[in-house]
């Protein structure tokens, strides 16, 4: 089971391995099977999360092209553009992002959480309306700072290209140790998917280990149908990408859109759940926009009797508490 990205240029800024271990009292209240945090939210870098492992490569795919700036893209409170601009800070590089006005909440959802520390860590910070194809704005965006002279390396929203998709491919090495080193087999992964980089990466990654553990995406936002039609087309580049001559059949792409009403960035009453459990059960901090909804998708699953009580179903925390600050109003009781 020996796969090998060690030809990829990567950068180190995670803290990796991340920590894996039960959520002891979270499962025992569920009265369902053991759930395993996985907590990518750990990565360390400038308040951690899930971005950190891919952009570990897309970091590294940029200083080997000769980039002096990174230009991405996202939400006013994405937890990717503030992880993309802490990497650009810590390797030297400048950081210019378009962040979409397309979540319009309150004051401190304009200004606070994440787009703050966007600013403290140095970006150039660029907001914009929301926007019909935000991604082609920002490789426009890069092309005028090109003309000017500078040497760009745009990164898609949530750093999700191939590149960035490695990052979970080699997550799956991880899971595979964290699993040995604590005597269990892993019956199903949980996570938040959204931009499509973890869930493909992670699917790469079983292919590539001839594994079948089936991994559910719960989506935050988009229709389960465009969603799985997107993740199994990322997957398939990513699989290239690596070298991989193995396929994936698309029945293993499973998505869930049952949790993230009334839309991206839009709190609902599981989320609050979720979010309020994992507190006050574990000390554990969950996000409003992508983990909250993730555990509420998982909670779901568990009283609808989806899994058995031996079984062990890991939970990636993908991170996002930085957001936390942008949504007081919903959790101040
Ligand atoms: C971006 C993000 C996700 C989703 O990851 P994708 O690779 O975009 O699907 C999940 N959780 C958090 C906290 C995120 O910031």
């Amino acid at each position: 089971m020996t796969f090998d990205l060690s030809n990829f240029p990567r950068v180190g800024l995670a803290h990796l391995p991340t920590p894996f271990e039960p959520l002891n009292a979270l499962s025992e209240h569920l009265g369902g099977p053991k759930i395993w945090a996985k907590r990518d939210d750990c990565t360390g870098l400038a308040g951690g999360g899930n971005k950190t492992r891919k952009l570990e490569f897309l970091i590294g795919d940029a200083l080997s092209k000769g980039a002096d700036t990174i230009v991405t893209v996202g939400a006013t409170q994405s937890n990717h553009v503030r992880q993309s601009v802490a990497a650009a800070a810590k390797v030297g590089l400048k950081a210019e992002v378009l962040l979409e006005r397309a979540v319009i909440r309150d004051e401190a959802y304009a200004n606070n959480g994440n787009i703050m520390l966007d600013h403290l860590l140095g970006a150039k910070v660029h907001e914009c309306d929301a926007s019909a194809d935000l991604n082609l704005d920002g490789q426009l965006f890069a092309m005028k700072l090109a003309e000017q002279g500078h040497t760009p390396y745009f990164i898609p929203m949530g750093g999700s290209s191939v590149v960035g998709a490695l990052g979970y491919t080699s997550c799956i090495f991880e899971l595979m140790d964290d699993a040995d080193n604590n005597g269990i087999n892993i019956d199903g992964i949980v996570h938040a998917s959204s931009s499509q980089g973890t869930q493909a990466g992670l699917l790469a990654g079983l292919i590539a280990a001839e594994s079948t553990i089936p991994v559910y995406g719960i989506s935050v936002g988009r229709d389960q149908t465009e969603l799985s039609a997107m993740v199994l087309e990322l997957t398939e580049q990513t699989l290239e990408y690596a070298g991989l001559t193995k396929t994936i059949d698309s029945s293993s792409v499973i998505c869930s859109d049952k949790f993230c009403a009334p839309g991206y960035g839009e709190p609902n009453s599981g989320m609050i759940e979720a979010v309020q459990l994992c507190a006050q059960l574990e000390g554990v901090l969950l996000d409003p926009v992508y983990t909250g909804k993730a555990m509420a998708g998982l909670i779901s699953m568990i009283r609808d009797g989806q899994f058995k009580q031996d079984q062990n179903i890991v939970f990636i925390h993908t991170g996002g508490q930085t957001a936390l600050h942008a949504y007081p109003s919903i959790f101040k009781g």
